[in-house]
């Protein structure tokens, strides 16, 4: 941090871009901090009744907020799938170990029912924090918001309202959960920056859906601001500006419009097509995690919808979804695509990925050496059958392919096959119509797959290189590990050299190769990847107009050009290197590189 005067610039994650310029709103979440007192005896029952009061009053809020957010997104352009979070939220509400265990230390310990929530949160904090998985340890921030938002009905305090905030500001808090944000007026909040947070937090896929720009991870931003202060928050560079001097301001303000004339020429040419200028086409596909996402993947240009991650269908709820419920999606899906149609890929629990439901989960020190993926669904039949059965039964109302995660070689492959023959007959017994010729396609993104390219091209019907396991495998880097990202190398020669198998396998078999992990989305790799030959680019939806411009402002023999060179290299840093200076050059926009 760079401190001069009350002025100060504060560095954190960038987690949706845009520039914004306006002044704080701070909003008040001091964390309520209560303090014990022993109970009589004979108030036991009245303290436990005032404890559950407050639950329920806290849960009709919590209600009613979901319904305004219900409403809202039906009117609005948000769609609804974080709406979910919600119920995740309400369900904690009824949560045996909150709920229950907090009014057993009440009897128990003849204490206040502030501090028995207290204790018990605590107790509940540190079995979250022992656990290995991110997305469980997220879960234990959504624990305190909830026993945070009961505490202030015990305590009487007014809950900041977020009704407050004046027009055109930019919201300034501790931490936002993904209820507090999806509550923002997007007519007043302009951008928000927190001093918690992290890249996969559901707060940061929520401004990034919202495209509400959005620095976080300040760490101590609540602390350096003051409400009023004038700010400049720049998610593109994870900047945050407190109270800029005037030449700041200037050189922010040039900085703004040249941002807002980069994004315009981007969308005004997000729906041409994704075509070199020597005539060479590659696909541009969108990833999703929800259907909800598919209507905004294709106004940003994406041509189909490469790779539907459906674990999150199983994620965030205390159950698994039914095959009727699976079907519905899917069909809704595919409806929703039509023409476009739609990769769906079977769920890939495990590792970083876990559902609630832990009866299949084992316990492992190496999660993502752990089953996961399909060797977690070819040991759970009924989980894998009941999928099946609802993607089958979907494809008969759209254009449906069919991903395979994890798949190692061979072996897995046929035991994959053989069970979705299995439910294809099962289904044709019970005169239930699905696609007799739905393609099923493998992820490469296991170094072995990769290795027996040529053998499995042999039999499958299309590829999908998941870049983001590919390279954690093959480098022995552990993806959501900071400590070791340093050593996450996409252009390492080790894993050029599996690219370069696997799309040689793939067309040597007469098969397309997409390639979907995050590498797809980022512009500096687009030309190494057009130049590699892959057929289809899959990623976010926000870069899929990024991705487009620089494919229409370059040939594919340049592209090729590059590739050869970077084969001559015989380290990642000196491709990386190489990579990056190219690009820079042919890519001089200072925008482009760093979306
Ligand atoms: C990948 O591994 O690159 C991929 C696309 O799958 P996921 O990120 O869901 O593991
Ligand atoms: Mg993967």
């Amino acid at each position: 941090m760079n401190d001069s005067g009350n002025q100060c610039i504060m560095q954190g994650i960038g987690v949706s871009p845009g520039i914004v310029m306006g002044r704080a709103f701070l909003l008040d979440r001091a964390k309520l901090k209560p303090t014990m007192e022993k109970i009589p005896s004979d108030q036991v029952t009245a303290e436990t009744d005032r404890f559950l009061k407050a639950v329920a009053n806290a849960r009709r809020e919590l209600q009613e907020a979901h319904d305004q957010a219900v409403a809202n997104s039906v009117d609005s352009s948000l769609g609804q799938e974080h709406l979910y979070l919600f119920d995740v939220h309400l369900m904690m509400m009824d949560d045996k170990m909150l709920i229950d265990d907090s009014v057993k230390l009440i009897r128990e310990k003849k204490i206040n029912a502030e501090w028995a929530l207290s204790l018990n949160v605590e107790k509940i904090g540190r079995i979250f924090s022992r656990m290995n998985d991110p997305y469980m340890r997220e879960r234990q921030s959504d624990i305190n918001h909830v026993a945070q938002r009961i505490l202030r009905h015990l305590m009487r305090s007014d809950f900041d309202s977020i009704d407050k905030i004046a027009s055109g500001v930019i919201l300034v808090a501790h931490d936002l959960s993904p209820a507090d944000t999806m509550q923002l007026n997007l007519s007043r909040v302009r951008a928000f920056v927190t001093d918690l947070g992290g890249r996969t937090s559901h707060t940061a896929i929520v401004a990034r859906s919202m495209e509400i720009p959005a620095v976080i991870g300040l760490e101590r931003a609540t602390e350096m601001i003051n409400g009023g202060d004038r700010l400049i928050v720049d998610g593109i560079e994870g900047r945050l500006i407190i109270n800029p001097n005037p030449d700041q301001l200037r050189a922010y303000e040039e900085r703004t419009e040249r941002y807002h004339f980069f994004q315009e020429q981007l969308q005004r040419n997000r729906h041409l097509e994704p075509i070199t200028r020597d005539g060479f086409t590659i696909e541009l596909a969108a990833n999703i995690e929800t259907p909800e996402e598919i209507a905004s993947a294709l106004d940003h240009g994406a041509s189909t919808i490469g790779l539907y991650r459906t674990e999150f269908l199983y994620l965030g709820r205390p159950d698994l979804p039914g095959e009727e419920e699976q079907y519905i999606t899917y069909k809704g899906a595919l409806e929703q695509v039509g023409e476009h149609g739609m990769t769906i890929r079977t769920l890939d629990l495990g590792s970083d990925k876990l559902a609630a439901v832990h009866h299949f989960h084992e316990d492992t020190i190496n999660p993502a050496m752990g089953l996961r993926g399909i060797r977690l669904c070819l040991k759970h039949h009924d989980i894998f059958r009941t999928q099946l059965r609802a993607i089958l039964r979907a494809s008969v109302h759209g254009r449906a392919k069919i991903l395979f995660p994890m798949i190692s070689g061979l072996r897995e492959w046929r035991q994959t096959v053989a069970f979705v023959d299995e439910t294809k007959e099962e289904l044709r017994r019970g005169g239930i119509p699905f696609d007799e010729h739905v393609k099923l396609g493998t992820m490469i993104e296991v170094p072995a797959a990769a290795v027996v390219a040529d053998l499995l091209a042999r039999e499958v019907d299309f590829f999908s290189i998941g870049t983001n396991d590919l390279i954690q495998y093959t480098l022995a880097v552990d993806r959501v590990n900071e400590h070791v990202s340093c050593f996450y190398e996409p252009l390492h020669p080790a894993v050029l050299r599996l690219l370069v198998q696997t799309i040689e396998a793939a067309h040597g078999n007469g098969i397309t190769v997409s390639l979907c992990g995050e590498m797809a989305g980022e512009p500096v790799y687009a030309l190494v990847l057009l130049g590699l030959g892959i057929d289809q680019l899959s990623m976010n939806a926000l870069s899929v107009p990024y991705l487009k411009k620089i494919l229409r402002e370059s040939t594919f023999q340049e592209a090729q050009k590059l590739v050869q060179v970077c084969r001559t290299f015989s380290s990642a840093g000196e491709v990386e290197a190489y990579v990056h200076e190219q690009m820079a050059n042919r890519f001089p926009d200072d925008f482009l590189m760093k979306l």
